[in-house]
Order: structure tokens, then C-alpha cells, then sequence
């Protein structure tokens, strides 16, 4: 039950005078609620996966299948973090976090003035589990940089996405906030069993999140090491 597929896939840059290969020959399967760490130096390619995964990049050779249909065709319901924050600045915490419920199906079907007061409620108890109780009529200017991240997640989060695409959204956190997302990472994948596919360069992160972790070498960027990870905590 492959979630993710990618099979021989090259990834060229430039043209074939001064050509960058950012990856080569690389084939990854990654089975439906697992969650993969990809971690490596700068530049060994793990952007470059997330975006062949979220169907922003094409390959120059080999096959991307997103729940089992070739990229592009809609398939999974994605969430996507990023290393700073992408919050909309016209809109409130709320209106930034709803916006997923707006566009994102089935949701966005319901998003009737019938179903508005649900979704708030929805929102404001996402917000909570962040530590953002409260905090939906701020705009994002109005909150700190680890605030803004921790709206910029629960974003990620509120349309109870199938597959997540997480690009370092914890390596700009504080040391404390950092261990406080992990362990609502860490309940909500436990709880809704979503496939994560997490890029890092915290190796601690990846150990303590990750079911899984595929470890990158640049030039040409390749997977060189993927392994379970052998201790890893009660899971139920
Ligand atoms: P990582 O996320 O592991 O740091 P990336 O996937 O961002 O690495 O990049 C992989 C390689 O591809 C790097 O050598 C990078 O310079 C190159 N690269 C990425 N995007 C582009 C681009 N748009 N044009 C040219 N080269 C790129
Ligand atoms: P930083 O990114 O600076 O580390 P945090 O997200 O860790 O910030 O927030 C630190 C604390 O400061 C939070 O617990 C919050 O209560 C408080 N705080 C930060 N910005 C604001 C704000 N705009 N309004 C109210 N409280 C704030």
C-alpha cells in the first residue's frame, strides 16, 4: 500500500552544457502511516524529493506515483510545513489556519455559513493544542517567529491531511518550543496515522519522530541508508 513511489527518478538542473544533478537513480517506496526522516548535508536533494512529492517539480527521468496515481492527479490530501513561517499576512491566526477548510475537499463542500461555527470551533481547538488558545484574532505580525510556526503547522494540520510534507518546520524553534511540537507531532501521527515524510538535519529529531530514516549524500544526490529505527518508542 505505497503512499509514495518514486522509482529511478533523476532530477537535473541547467542546461546540458553546466548541468547540476541534483538527484540520481533514486527510488523510494514509503508505505501508507509511516514516518520517514530524510536527513543529509545541504544540498544532497531532500527538497528536491519533497517537491517531486508534492507535484511542484517534475522529474527529468523516472516515475513519481502519489497514492498510487502518477503526480498530479490529486490524489492524497496533503499538508505542508516549511522552515519559517508562510503565513498569509492580510489574514488573522484563524483566517490563515481555516484556510485549508476553504479549499481543500470534502471540507471545502461543507464551507457553508451552516458549517462556519463548526469549523471555528475546529480552528480554535487546533490553535489550542499548539498553545495558540486564544490567539486567533492576532494577525501574524502580532506574534513572535515560534508563534507563527506553531500557527504555521496547525495550517498543516486542520484538514487532517493523509500525507504529510514537512521541510525542517522545526529547525528555526527555540530548544524548548522545538521539544514541545515534536511531542504533538509525535501524538497526532500516533493518533491519525498519517504518512509523514519529515526532512532534517537534527539527528535527535529524526530518532525521536521517525519510523523510519533514509540518510542522504549530495553530489549526486542519492539515498545511501535506509533503516527502521530500532528503539523506537511504544506506539499504539
Ligand atoms: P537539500 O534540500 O538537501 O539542501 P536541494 O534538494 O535543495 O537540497 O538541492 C539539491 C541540489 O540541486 C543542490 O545542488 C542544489 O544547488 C540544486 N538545485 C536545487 N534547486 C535548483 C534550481 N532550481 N536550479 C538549479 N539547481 C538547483
Ligand atoms: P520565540 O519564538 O521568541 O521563542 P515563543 O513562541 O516561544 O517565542 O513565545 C514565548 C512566549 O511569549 C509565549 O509563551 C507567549 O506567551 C509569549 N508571547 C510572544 N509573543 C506574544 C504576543 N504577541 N502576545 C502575547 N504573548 C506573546
Amino acid at each position: 500500500d505505497n503512499v509514495i513511489e518514486l522509482e529511478k527518478v533523476r532530477v537535473t538542473f541547467g542546461t546540458a552544457k553546466n548541468a547540476v544533478t541534483a538527484l540520481a537513480e533514486t527510488s523510494l517506496r514509503i508505505d501508507k502511516g509511516e514516518f520517514v526522516a530524510l536527513v543529509g548535508p545541504s544540498g544532497c536533494g531532500k527538497s528536491t524529493i519533497l517537491k517531486l512529492v508534492a507535484g511542484t517539480l517534475n522529474a527529468t527521468q523516472g516515475n513519481v506515483f502519489v497514492a498510487g496515481r502518477e503526480i498530479g492527479a490529486g490524489a492524497a490530501r496533503i499538508g505542508m510545513a516549511f522552515q519559517n513561517p508562510t503565513l498569509l499576512p492580510w489574514l488573522n491566526i484563524r483566517d490563515n489556519v481555516m484556510l485549508p477548510l476553504k479549499i481543500v475537499p470534502p471540507f471545502k463542500e461543507a464551507f457553508g455559513a451552516k458549517r462556519k461555527t463548526e469549523y471555528r470551533d475546529r480552528v480554535e481547538a487546533s490553535l489550542k493544542q499548539v498553545g495558540l488558545g486564544g490567539f486567533g484574532d492576532k494577525f501574524p505580525w502580532q506574534l513572535s517567529g515560534g508563534m507563527q510556526q506553531r500557527a504555521s503547522l496547525c495550517r498543516a494540520l486542520i484538514h487532517d491531511p493523509t500525507l504529510l510534507l514537512l521541510d525542517e518546520p522545526f529547525g528555526a524553534l527555540d530548544q524548548f518550543t522545538r521539544e514541545e511540537l515534536w511531542e504533538i507531532m509525535q501524538n497526532l501521527w500516533i493518533e491519525k496515522r498519517p504518512t509523514v515524510l519529515l526532512v532534517t538535519h537534527d539527528l535527535k529529531e529524526a530518532a525521536y519522530l521517525a519510523s523510519r530514516i533514509c540518510v542522504m549524500q549530495a553530489r549526486p544526490g542519492r539515498i545511501v541508508d535506509d533503516s527502521p529505527v530500532p528503539f523506537a518508542r511504544p506506539r499504539t
